[in-house]
């Protein structure tokens, strides 16, 4: 079972910045409205992510760790509407395979949180607030050849903030933090949907962008799309969330382009943040381990509202 969570694990965790994503996926998940997040060579060494959300009653920890274990769903038809970031049950059984993780969590009615070490299965009393931290350390000790395909700390540091952005990107309502050895290196307070954008994206993304908002059938498509002549050598300003979650999808970023068609010459990207919001029995989730990928029922109408999206922004007098 030890060798099936690791192969699994393979899966799941690539980096740092891989676990960073399924630990914030589970803090968002539990309600989170401040998430920290603090690494140590780069997430190599330690990655703990902390947050105020439910917590975990005691007799439920062991559980987070075993695979297949989920809270979130219990039937098929559950999953065919899946509404949580996390549903696999995967994640921190595979993180905790290749790690040294311990869970320190304390739900809303306990008298003091409880910490668990995942390998000696040990249960001892903790202090901490409501809510769940989650300590990785030392990421593929274990498994040495994997540990030779990390790159350099600054890389996979890079990689975990840029993970912590694109939730930041489509939550607002919750602040985030990251601390790298002691030093904060990214704050994102509680706000407006346009006060992140400016945060995240600069404060003329506004100015250089226009609103999307639009409706077709079983979805509906808000977020902003950049001014062509707002456009960029590189295609990482584009943030793509299906159902809120952050997905890389060849056809939206398809019909994205082809919106653009006329006015963005040679390889110029635009800079984009498009939430699609879809009727989630429209949308499979489940294709990819990492659910980094969707497959739509039907693809022509969401790539027919993606460019109906982006014209008509385009075509709007400002704002
Ligand atoms: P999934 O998110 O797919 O359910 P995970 O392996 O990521 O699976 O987490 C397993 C379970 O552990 C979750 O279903 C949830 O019950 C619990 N859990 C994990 N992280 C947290 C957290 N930060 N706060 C509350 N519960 C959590
Ligand atoms: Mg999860």
């Amino acid at each position: 079972d030890e060798l099936v969570s690791q192969i699994a694990a393979g899966e799941v965790v690539e980096r740092p910045a891989s676990v960073v994503r399924e630990l914030v996926d589970n803090a968002l998940d539990a309600g989170a409205t401040q998430v920290t997040v603090r690494l140590v060579a780069g997430g190599i060494r330690a990655i703990v992510v902390e947050d105020d959300g439910c917590g975990i009653p005691p007799e439920e920890l062991p559980l987070a760790l075993r695979r297949h274990a989920t809270s979130k769903i219990r039937t098929l038809e559950e999953l065919e509407g899946v509404s949580t970031m996390g549903f696999r049950g995967e994640a921190l059984a595979a993180i905790a395979s290749v790690s040294e993780t311990a869970i320190v969590s304390r739900p809303a009615d306990a008298a003091h949180a409880q910490r668990l070490d995942a390998r000696s299965g040990e249960l001892a009393p903790a202090a901490r607030a409501q809510g769940t931290s989650i300590e990785v350390r030392e990421l593929f000790f274990s498994t040495p050849a994997r540990r030779k395909f990390l790159k350099s700390e600054a890389t996979e540091l890079a990689h975990a903030v840029e993970a912590v952005r694109r939730h930041a990107l489509a939550r607002p309502d919750v602040g985030f933090a990251v601390w790298h050895e002691g030093k904060l290196v990214e704050q994102w307070k509680r706000g407006s949907h346009e006060q992140r954008f400016a945060d995240i994206l600069g404060e003329d993304f506004l100015a250089q962008s226009r609103a999307m908002d639009v409706q077709a059938g079983p979805m509906r498509l808000i977020g902003r799309v950049g001014l062509p002549e707002a456009a960029r050598a590189r295609a990482d300003q584009q943030f793509c969330y299906v159902n809120g979650r952050f997905v890389r999808d060849k056809l939206v970023q398809h019909a994205l382009r082809s919106a653009y068609e006329d006015v963005l010459h040679g390889q110029r990207q635009p800079v984009y943040v498009l939430f699609i919001d879809i009727d989630p029995t429209r949308v499979d989730v489940n294709v990819h381990p990492t659910k980094i990928e969707v497959r739509f029922r039907d693809s022509g109408e969401v790539y027919a509202a993606v460019r109906r999206a982006v014209t008509q922004a385009l075509a709007a007098p400002g704002g």
